[in-house]
């Protein structure tokens, strides 16, 4: 008989203990509004930690990385550029707005957009006119893209980037914090990520119009009348000021996580890094990454075990683990969108999603639990290789 293991989650929410009194301070003075006091200090303690000028606090990620292609004036028959591998909703609100996307490949040293594959695909929209009207970069899993070589690019030809770090706050590049590289910055408050208000998302840029334009189309575009008039299309996008009381406490202990993270990381690369086979994700010299999520990716041929039975041995110890994010270009949503990948020949994106798998990294997750985890991964390796 087996017994039910405790089942360890990929990345679960991990609380201070000082939310409950930011949320009991929102009902005392009874502001379980969207906006209110929490929302306003949270947006200026995130502003100051991230060192940008302005941000905007909304319900989610998703909802950012829109609000950020409305402002830039995103719609129909434009082109956006985005990284292909990384989650759907990097790139949904480019079809939101009924614009195109163009899927960019990575490059091998930090899983990002690559640079390359971003250059060729700027001189071929050039040479027949349609250059996309921003670019969607991606730090996947806490690294940094990148960013200076991606930046000189879109400069040259003057697009405006947003910086997807829903998966990296708290991580940098050259110093400076990842998410305030681009016009826009967009980060993730979703229960999975480092830190988390349940669901939310903030929007942040050094362009202060740009974020109190940002605030009033999260409002619903209510113009200054008393009676409710609109001259624009709005959303409902606001953060609750009873969320953003979590996102304030959680804010607070934002360095201990990266720093939990980055131990984990450590953990199972010191376990695990004798056996050949398995490779360790990268980090590009001269930024620090939060290690929101450890990558691994394995060759099969040497490990004598395919990703698929190193998942499904990790599910039997009730052990959640994932495969890489599947590339976007492959996702049947965005079939037929036009792809560059990293060179004419070499996908890098392609090959991450085929190696590659997420460990559980939770900060919360003890010592133990990481153990089991490393546990059965080297018994369902040795066992492939007795049988
Ligand atoms: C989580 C995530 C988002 C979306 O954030 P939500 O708050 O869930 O809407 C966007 N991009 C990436 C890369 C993400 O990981």
């Amino acid at each position: 008989m087996t017994s039910i293991k405790k089942r360890i989650y990929l990345s679960s929410p991990h609380m201070s203990g000082q939310e409950q009194e930011y949320i009991a301070q929102a009902f005392q003075t009874n502001w379980i509004a969207p906006l209110g006091p929490h929302v306003d200090n949270f947006e200026n303690e995130f502003a100051a930690y991230v060192g940008i000028q302005n941000a905007a606090a909304v319900s989610s990620g998703t909802a950012a990385i829109h609000l950020a292609l409305r402002l830039l004036d995103i719609k129909t028959g434009d082109f956006v550029f985005c990284s292909s591998l990384t989650f759907v909703a990097s790139a949904n609100p480019i079809i939101y707005q009924g614009a195109q996307p163009v899927f960019i490949d990575s490059e091998p040293e930090t899983w990002n957009m690559s640079p390359v594959a971003l250059e060729r695909a700027l001189k071929d929209a050039d040479r027949i006119g349609k250059l996309p009207k921003a670019v969607i970069v991606v730090n996947l899993y806490g690294q940094s893209a990148k960013m200076d070589e991606i930046l000189t690019l879109c400069d040259h030809y003057r697009i405006p980037v947003i910086e997807d770090a829903a998966e990296s706050l708290g991580s940098t590049y050259k110093g400076r914090a990842s998410g305030t590289f681009g016009k826009f910055g967009i980060y993730s408050f979703n229960g999975n990520k480092i830190i988390t208000t349940s669901s939310g998302g903030m929007l942040v840029s050094n362009v202060a119009d740009a974020i109190t334009k940002g605030r009033f189309l999260a409002t619903q575009a209510r113009d200054a009348a008393a009676h409710y008039q609109h001259s624009e299309l709005g959303y409902n996008y606001r953060m609750s000021n009873v969320l953003a009381g979590i996102g304030r406490a959680q804010l607070k202990v934002l360095d201990e996580r990266v720093n939990a993270r980055r131990a984990i990381f450590d953990r199972y690369r010191q376990c695990l890094s004798d056996i050949s086979g398995i490779q360790f994700m990268p980090e590009l010299e001269n930024t620090r990454s939060n290690r929101w999520l450890t990558a691994i990716t394995i060759d099969e041929s040497q490990l004598g075990v395919t990703i698929e039975q190193l998942l499904e041995a990790l599910t039997e110890e009730n052990i959640e683990a994932r495969p890489v994010w599947k590339p976007l270009h492959l996702q049947p949503l965005y079939e037929g969108t036009s792809y560059y990948s990293h060179s004419e020949n070499v996908s890098v994106s392609e090959r991450l999603f085929r190696t590659g798998m997420c460990l559980p990294s939770g900060s919360n997750m003890t010592e133990e639990d990481q153990m089991r985890v490393i546990d059965c991964i080297k018994s369902s390796i040795l066992n492939k290789l007795i049988t």
